[in-house]
Formats: structure tokens, C-alpha cells, sequence
């Protein structure tokens, strides 16, 4: 589903993503942790087209991620092409990004109503089971503002959910809340996870990782430093950085 190679990107004199390989099947999670700084986000960024490549090739679900392929020539993709492709990507933050003057059912239904022209009633009637699949049916009707962060977090997924898309990614998507409100987004997360959704997690729930994850990868400094099955990464891990790394979040 997803495929990196080489996959470099610097913001101007930074080189922040040094040639990260990675390769994530369709319906696999892989959960990615690192430092702060190691270029986690960016990276998710570059997969989901908030940031252009500098050099080497990704690819999501088959297609290269910014660009045409006419032979061997690539020609890079207009504003409208890109945002066609963005919408199998799914993206939920740290933060919740709910649109403040909409109730929640009314933020699920935003992008299906205006992006893909469904109508009103059939996008309603789907948000509705979105909204029970994240355990919130009673908080259709409410605004962001009167749902705790784990609530609003909830509510972020069914929205990126009523997108359909093939590929769903989360950066830090529990870090901004409180303890007694991580597991019911990770709850969330898991049923989505045995539903068969490819995921792309960046987290720093070891738990979830473990029990959840069908790949482990371990980025540094804009490398993927080590990767593979979480409870071997986790158990046995190869690397000093990686040991490090682990010893101060296990
Ligand atoms: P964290 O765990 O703190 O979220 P991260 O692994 O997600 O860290 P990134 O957010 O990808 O790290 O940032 C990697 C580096 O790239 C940082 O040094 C950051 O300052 C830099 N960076 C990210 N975005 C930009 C940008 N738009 N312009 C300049 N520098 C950037
Ligand atoms: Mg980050």
C-alpha cells in the first residue's frame, strides 16, 4: 500500500529525511516511533502530499506520490490531481482539528457533502454509523467545544472515515490527551486496525504498538534505524540507538 525508497526531504540547508525504505502492505499497521526531531511527521506529511520529495520515490497504493509517469518521463501532478489523490488518505493529528461551528456530525459530514457532492441525507444517515462505530451516537448534535479531547479526537476519526479511504494515518493521535481519555482513541484505532485498515501510526503507546502492530519501525535522525515485528523490535532490538531510545519510553 505503501512503499518508500530513498525517500529524501530537506526545508531549505536541513536535510531532515536522510533515504528512509519502508514498505507497508495493505492491511498492515506499522507503528512508527523516534526521537523528537527524527523526521516521523514529515515523513507522514511526504506520504499524504503536504510536502513534496526531494529525491528517491513513494508510492501509495501503486501510484507515485506527486507525480505522473509517462514512459519514463514524471511530470508533476496539478493542485486538483493532488487533492483527488489525498482523499484515500485519511490524516488525524495530535490535535483535533474539528471545525469549531460545527456539531459533530456536521464536521463528519462536511467532506463527503462537499468534496465528493454526496447528498445531504445519504451523508447524514452514513455519519450517524460513523459516529456509533466511535462510540459517540449520543454526540451527533454536539459542538467540539462541549466534547472532551478524546471525544473530539473520536470524532476526527469517523470524519477522515467518511472519506473512505484507503490508507489511514495518525501522528501522536493520543499524545494531547489526558491518561483516562488514551484508551478509548486507541480502542478506536484497534477495531479500525481489525477491520483490515492500513495504517500508519506514530505513536509512543508501546502497548498498542505491541498488541496492535504488525510492524515496528524505529526512525532516527531521517533514517529508519531498525524495523520489524513489534515484539521482536521491542524485545530484542539490534541496535544501541534503538536500545537507547527504548529504555527511556518502555
Ligand atoms: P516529534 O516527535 O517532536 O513530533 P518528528 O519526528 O515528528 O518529531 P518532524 O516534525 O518531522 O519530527 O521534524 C523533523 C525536523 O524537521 C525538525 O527539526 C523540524 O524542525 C524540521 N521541520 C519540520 N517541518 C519543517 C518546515 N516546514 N520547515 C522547516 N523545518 C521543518
Ligand atoms: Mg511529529
Amino acid at each position: 500500500m505503501v512503499r518508500a525508497e530513498n525517500v529524501h526531504k530537506s526545508f531549505g540547508a536541513a536535510h531532515i529525511l536522510k533515504g528512509i525504505d519502508l514498505e507497508v502492505a495493505p492491511r498492515e499497521v506499522c507503528c512508527l516511533i523516534g526521537p523528537s526531531g527524527s523526521g516521523k511527521s514529515t515523513f507522514l506529511r511526504c506520504i499524504n502530499h503536504l510536502e513534496q520529495i526531494n529525491a528517491g520515490r513513494l508510492w501509495v497504493d501503486g501510484d507515485l506520490v506527486g507525480y505522473r509517469q509517462r514512459g519514463d518521463r514524471l511530470h508533476e501532478l496539478r493542485d486538483r490531481e493532488v487533492a483527488a489523490k489525498r482523499r484515500d488518505i485519511g490524516m488525524v493529528f495530535q490535535r483535533f482539528n474539528l471545525f469549531p461551528h460545527m456539531t459533530a456530525i456536521e464536521n463528519v459530514m462536511e467532506g463527503p457533502v462537499q468534496v465528493k457532492r454526496e447528498a445531504k441525507a445519504a451523508a447524514r444517515e452514513r455519519a450517524a454509523a460513523l459516529l456509533e462505530r466511535v462510540g459517540l451516537a449520543d454526540k451527533a448534535g454536539s459542538y467540539p467545544s462541549q466534547l472532551s479531547g478524546g471525544q473530539q479526537q473520536r470524532v476526527a476519526i469517523a470524519r477522515a472515515l467518511a472519506m473512505e479511504p484507503k490508507l489511514m494515518l495518525f501522528d501522536e493521535p493520543t499524545s494531547a490527551l489526558d491518561p483516562e481519555l488514551v484508551g478509548d482513541v486507541l480502542d478506536v484505532m484497534r477495531g479500525l486496525a481489525e477491520d483490515g485498515m492500513t495504517m500508519i501510526v506514530v505513536t509512543h503507546e508501546m502497548g498498542f504498538a505491541r498488541e496492535v502492530g504488525d510492524s515496528l519501525v524505529f526512525m532516527d535522525d531521517g533514517v529508519v534505524v531498525e524495523s520489524g515485528h513489534p515484539r521482536q523490535v521491542l524485545g530484542d532490538p539490534q541496535h544501541e540507538r534503538t536500545r537507547t531510545f527504548l529504555s527511556k519510553v518502555l
